[in-house]
Order: C-alpha cells, then structure tokens, then sequence
C-alpha cells in the first residue's frame, strides 16, 4: 500500500494546545465550580474548560469533580456497561513502536498469525463463554492488506457455536488503510474501526516511530477521516497515556474529535486511554517517560466524561480489579473483559506469555468473575448490538442519545442481552444474583416499556434468542 500524504495538513496545533495547557493552570475554585455547574447540563465542555478541570489537584475539588463526573454518567448511560473481549489476530509487525512487544526488533517475541481454522477455535472459546462483542486486534505487515482483514472479519461473523454462540459486532484495531480498503471492512460489516495516534506531540511521535508506515504521523492522523469517507460511521480513537505529557495529549485527542464534528457532523464513538503497560523488550513501557499515577487517571476520566458526555469511554484490563471498579462510576461505558493479549491466547491453557503477548494485563479474571463483581456494584452488563444491526450508528446515533435515547432503548437491551447470558452460559449463584438485578431493574420502568419488555424476558425464556427493541 501506498501512502498518499500530498494535501494533508497537520490540524493539531501543538503551540495553541501548549497555550491552553499553560494558560489554565491556575483556576480560582469558584471558576471551577461554574465549570462543573456547566458540565452537569450534559452538552460538554470547550478545550479551555476542559483544560481548566485537567489541571484539578486540589483533593475537595477532586471530589466535587467526580461527583458531577458521576452524576453525569448515571443520566446519560444509567447503571449499564457493555462488554467485550480482545482477539488478537496476528503479532507480526514491520513497525518498531518503541513502547510494543510486537515491534519487529523483538526477536524473542515468536509470532503467530490465526489461519481461519484457528480464529474459529478462538471465537468458539469466546463465544462458549457468552462474549457477542469483540475487538480484533492485528499487527501491521505488508502481508496482510485488507482483503486478508476483511476475511478474517467474515470468518468471525460466521463462526456460529451451539446455544445463542454467535459473535454480533464485531469491532476492529488494525493499522490505518487506504479510503478503498476501509471500504472493504465497511462492506463485511466491522462496527467501530479503532485506532489510536497514541501521542499527537510530534516530536516525540517521530521518535518512538522510527520505521514502517506508522513513522508516517499524517498518515496515521488522517486515518479517521478515510475511514469515515469510506462509510465507517463509528470510529474510535485514542492515547497512549505514559508516552508525552497528558494534558497535551488530551486536548490535542479532543481537537481531533472536535476536526472530525465539524467535517463529518460526528465525532468519535468511543475514546480509549490506555496507560503503557509492561512489554517483553521494551524499557520505555516498563519505565515510561510520562507515568500518569491512579490519582491523575481517575481525574482523566472524570473530565473526559464532563467534556465529551455522549462519546462511550473503554476501559481495557490493562488496568487492575480496585482502579476498573473505581472508574466505572465516574464515566467508563465499556469494558474488556476475561481478555488475553496475543493470537492464541484463548485455546491456550497458560495465561502469562511474555514471549508471544503484546504486553501484561492488570486483571486476570475471567468474564464470568468481572460479571458477577460488576452485578455485586450494581451494574447491568450488556452486550447489546442493536443500534449498530438498525443502522443506529454515527450522527444519527448521536442525535438520538441526546434525546435520552440510551436509558430509553439502551437499558432494556442490556437487560435482554443480560438474561440470555445468564440462561446460555452463567453458573447457578450467578444466574440468581442476575435474575434478581434484572427484577429490581424492571421496577423502576414506565408501566408501557415494563410490559414491552418483561414480555420479551419471557420469549427468551422459552427460547428465542437476540430479541432487541
Ligand atoms: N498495530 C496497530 C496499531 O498500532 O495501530 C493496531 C494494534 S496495536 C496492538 C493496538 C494498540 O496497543 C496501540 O495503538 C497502542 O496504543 C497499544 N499498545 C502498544 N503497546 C502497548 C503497551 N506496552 N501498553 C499498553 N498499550 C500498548
Ligand atoms: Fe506494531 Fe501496533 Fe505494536 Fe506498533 S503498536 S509495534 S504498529 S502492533
């Protein structure tokens, strides 16, 4: 493939970011307090006010932070959060990201690419644990363009095991394509298509990116904008936390969304912030230039959630059991789960592959284990597809959310998805915890919508399987 970078212009203005930053760093409190007044209409935040809340240290106003972060999360998503597992496809890579075990100088990393058979296997795993969302993850290799993606994509979607096995959206983290090979994924029906610029400072871009493709930052910064071109409604997009400073980084992600509204009339589905997590062969990520500690992450969140309201924030197992719990009230809508970080890994018995993962992870349960804490503080997991399956994505989703549509349509969903699981797959004393969350859940819901759905809980009872409104 060719990169084709005449024309493309560079819309993130480090200086003006660095202005922001350094122009916000001292805020009267009550500044502070109007801001999050602000936040609490759920219509997000300009750069500067977000700016301004990034630069929050002081501990009473961290807490009126996450108490408007919380308060704004339970209105617009409620108490529900969407799962999702990782499946690594391949851990060949011709680029040499300082910071990935994946990268090509790591020459004791033993590569592996799934055929079809062995994605088959993988899925199956998956699938017989009751996952209906994925996340396929892949190095970058000339090998593999995107029609090989593309079957890859189709080999998941038609792995179908017994009970109600079937994957139904599945989502994609590859390296940025071409508009016509974006067409491609677009045309076997990938969901959201992410990618992170991992930082947006260029400097240090260039340096941790020396070789292959992704040494190209436009390339890489315009990937959005062709995947959108080539129909992908919903994008993901995403830093690197630990690689430059975080409030740069912050900003320039938001101006990035903001570039995408204004061309497309949408932003990002969903934004991700993974910290560096150690990695075979890496100094940078066992030691990284920027460490972002708990305290400051919490508080990323938090102003995340405030900024962009509508925009679904992932958290992956990169972080550990306390800090995933912790984040979930105070804005995260999606999360990984019983994941693994190399191609194989769920038809592996061993779970800790330094030599053939991409880096460790910080929680090593298995999905029914995250379920039954998640159902324990009160949360409903769902695996909910509809929107996606109704053409519900992009602009049209977003305006809809801002209706209220998420609580109206989103919640009884999870609520169907919920009660397939715990017939499909859940042991006994989490199929009760399960059925009794599902009970106190009806209870709070207009009498017309209660029917709707209590009706529906009854026919998957008797069988029938992805029911959605
Ligand atoms: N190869 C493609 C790319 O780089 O865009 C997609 C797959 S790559 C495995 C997915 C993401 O993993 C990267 O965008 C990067 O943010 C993240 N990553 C790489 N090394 C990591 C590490 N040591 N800790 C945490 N995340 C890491
Ligand atoms: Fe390859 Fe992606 Fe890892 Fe970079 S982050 S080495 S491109 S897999």
């Amino acid at each position: 493939m060719k990169l084709k970078t005449t024309g493309l212009t560079d819309f993130i203005d480090g200086n003006k970011i660095w202005e922001t930053v350094n122009s916000t760093t001292r805020t009267e409190a009550a500044h502070v307090h109007d801001i999050l007044d602000k936040a609490l209409e759920a219509k997000g935040l300009s750069l500067d006010d977000t700016a301004r809340l990034l630069q929050v240290e002081d501990p009473e106003l961290s807490e009126a932070l996450f108490e408007t972060a919380r308060k704004v999360k339970q209105t617009i998503y409620g108490n529900r959060l969407v799962l999702f597992a990782p499946l690594y496809i391949t851990n060949e890579c011709f680029n040499r990201c300082a910071y990935c075990g994946f990268k090509d100088t790591n020459k004791e990393l033993l590569r592996r690419t799934l055929s079809a058979d062995n994605i088959r296997q993988e899925v199956s795993v998956l699938e017989k644990q009751g996952h209906k969302r994925l996340l396929l993850v892949y190095g970058e290799h000339p090998k593999f363009g995107a029609d090989w993606i593309a079957d890859t994509v189709r080999t998941v979607y038609d792995t179908v095991s017994d009970k109600s096995g079937e994957i139904r959206r599945v989502n994609i983290n590859c390296a940025p394509l071409d508009v016509e090979g974006f067409r491609k994924l677009h045309e076997v029906g990938i969901g959201t298509y992410q990618c992170f610029q991992e930082t947006y400072h260029r400097e240090t871009y260039a340096e941790l990116h020396p070789v292959g493709h992704k040494k190209n930052y436009l390339w890489r910064l315009h990937a959005m904008h062709r995947a959108m071109e080539a129909g992908i409604d919903d994008v993901g997009m995403g830093t690197l936390l630990g690689l430059y400073d975080y409030r740069f980084d912050t900003i320039a992600l938001l101006s990035h969304a903001a570039e995408l509204e204004s061309k497309f009339g949408v932003g990002p589905h969903t934004l991700s912030f993974p910290r560096l997590e150690p990695a075979l062969n890496s100094e940078m990520a066992y030691n990284p230039p920027y460490p972002i500690s708990d305290a400051r992450f919490k508080r990323l969140v938090a102003v995340l959630r405030l900024s962009v309201p509508y925009t679904g924030l992932i958290l992956s197992t990169r972080e550990n059991r306390q800090m995933r719990r912790e984040l979930l009230d105070l804005g995260i809508s999606q999360l990984s789960a019983g994941s693994r970080t190399y191609p194989g890994a769920y038809s592996d018995p061993d779970y800790d592959r330094p030599d053939v993962q991409q880096f460790c992870i910080g929680d090593n349960r298995n999905l029914e284990e995250v379920i039954r804490e998640i159902v324990e503080h009160g949360y409903v997991p769902s695996w909910c597809t509809a929107c996606y399956r109704a053409g519900r994505t992009g602009e049209h989703f977003m305006e809809l959310a801002k209706k209220g549509f998420i609580q109206e349509f989103c919640h009884p969903n999870a609520l169907l998805t919920f009660k397939e699981y715990l017939l499909d797959y859940a042991q006994a004393g989490t199929r009760d915890m399960g059925n009794a969350l599902i009970s106190n859940e009806l209870k709070g819901f207009a009498a017309k919508r209660k029917n709707v759905v209590a009706d529906r809980l009854v026919r998957i009872e008797h069988g029938e399987r992805d029911l959605y409104l």
